[in-house]
């Protein structure tokens, strides 16, 4: 049996503080759990931008197609803001989104009992919230066709396009249906049906595939604009929700909010399945390289090491550790430990990026 492959694209900015404590989570793994990986690093975004004069190498894409599975860091940075668009460190982010074809996008909202204080919402509408958005990542109103700006008359006109394809929407709810399986086993699917054709193909399309191959799959249709008010009224009613690229950006940039820190926010974009049966797959914290503390070991590196825990029940079938990852996270907040961007109203002393990844293996080893 040869090990599994990871990929890790530290990046820019925050993305090698918060990488090296999720490195420690990887060693643990191989001493502790016998799972060891065989990890390869590379460069993306304005670090390759340094190096090769483009966001992504062609040989990092090429290393990136063959792995298991992909770690990512963040990108971007006030140093390349005047770069020109086509190389910009986020082009190297979506060429790899594109030629992965990472068409589902996993955003879970969880709100661990120690930080439910952090959410705008009351607590205990958000106490113990554990829900999924599940966004089409690589159609819709992003990339249809026609699009652009040009001028009818003596004004001009913006046009964007919403497209999706009956096999595109089946591909999506099939991803939404398995994953509702390994949780609670309910899906809401989200559109605007009510003003939209292509919601009315979407709601067609996910009733079809629910039908046919997954009954046993509690589903349930909303309306999107519902759907959020929804989510800021009772997100506890749901399990997972799935939804078009639009809506589910909008949505799960709501939900994530109900949890508190952007530190605290994992995420995975997911393909088909490769030869070996594993998804196509790219997991990365939901937070972008946060500039105004790079250097200060000041980065909470938790959504990066909830990554990985992603990545673990996801793409190595290894639930059991991924567990274990959310468990060390959820007893280290709870006996108090907080990076910076945790700290509440009555102060303390943070502790550092560090200090977090060591007090998370020390869990990890008291369990
Ligand atoms: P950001 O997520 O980098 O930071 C927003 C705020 O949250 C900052 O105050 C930051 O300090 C804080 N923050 C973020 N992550 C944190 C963490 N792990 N621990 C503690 N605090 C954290 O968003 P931004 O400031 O809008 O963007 C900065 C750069 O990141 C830009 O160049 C942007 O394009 C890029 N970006 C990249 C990604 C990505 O790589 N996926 C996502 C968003 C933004």
């Amino acid at each position: 049996m040869t090990n599994p492959s990871l990929l890790i694209l530290p990046g820019d900015g925050i993305g090698p503080e918060v990488m090296a404590e999720v490195r420690k989570v990887i060693a643990w793994m191989g001493e502790k759990r016998d799972l060891t990986f065989d990890v390869s690093e590379d460069l993306v975004g304005g670090a390759a931008y340094d190096k090769h004069g483009v966001p992504l190498a062609d040989e990092t894409m090429a290393k990136a197609q063959e792995v298991d599975a992909v770690l990512l860091g963040a990108v971007g940075g006030p140093a390349y803001d005047d770069l020109d668009f086509s190389v910009k460190p986020e082009r190297g982010l979506l060429r790899l989104r594109k030629e992965m074809d990472l068409f589902a996008n996993l955003r879970p909202a969880q709100c661990f009992d120690a930080l439910a204080d952090f959410s705008s919402l009351k607590k205990d509408i958000v106490a113990g919230l554990d829900i999924m958005i599940v966004r089409e990542l690589t159609s819709g109103v992003y990339f249809g066709e026609p699009r652009g700006i040009h001028t009818e008359g003596n004004e001009r006109v913006g046009i964007n396009t919403q497209r999706y394809t009956e096999s595109e929407i089946a591909r999506i709810a099939k991803s939404a249906f398995e994953l509702a399986r390994k949780r609670d086993n309910r899906v809401c699917s989200m559109e605007k049906a009510n003003v939209m054709e292509s919601g009315i193909l979407w709601r067609d399309v996910v009733t079809e595939v629910h039908e046919k191959d997954y009954s046993d799959v509690e589903l349930s249709h909303m309306y999107a604009d519902n759907g959020a008010m929804q989510l800021v009224r009772n997100p506890k009613q749901f399990d997972v929700i799935v939804t078009d690229n639009l809506f589910g950006d909008i949505l799960s940039d709501a939900a994530a909010m109900l949890t508190g820190s952007l530190g605290m926010l994992p995420s995975a974009s997911l393909g088909a399945p490769m030869e070996n049966g594993r998804p196509k797959a790219l997991y990365e914290p939901v937070h972008g390289s946060a500039p105004d503390i790079t250097g200060q070991s000041k980065a909470n590196p938790i959504a990066c090491i909830l990554s990985f825990a992603m990545a673990l029940r996801y793409s190595f079938d290894r639930g059991e550790e991924a567990t274990m990852v959310e468990q060390a996270v959820e007893k280290v907040l709870a006996d108090g430990a907080r990076t910076g961007d945790l700290m509440g109203p009555d102060g303390g002393t943070p502790i550092s990026t560090s200090e977090m990844g060591d007090a998370i293996i020390a869990a990890l080893n008291a369990a």
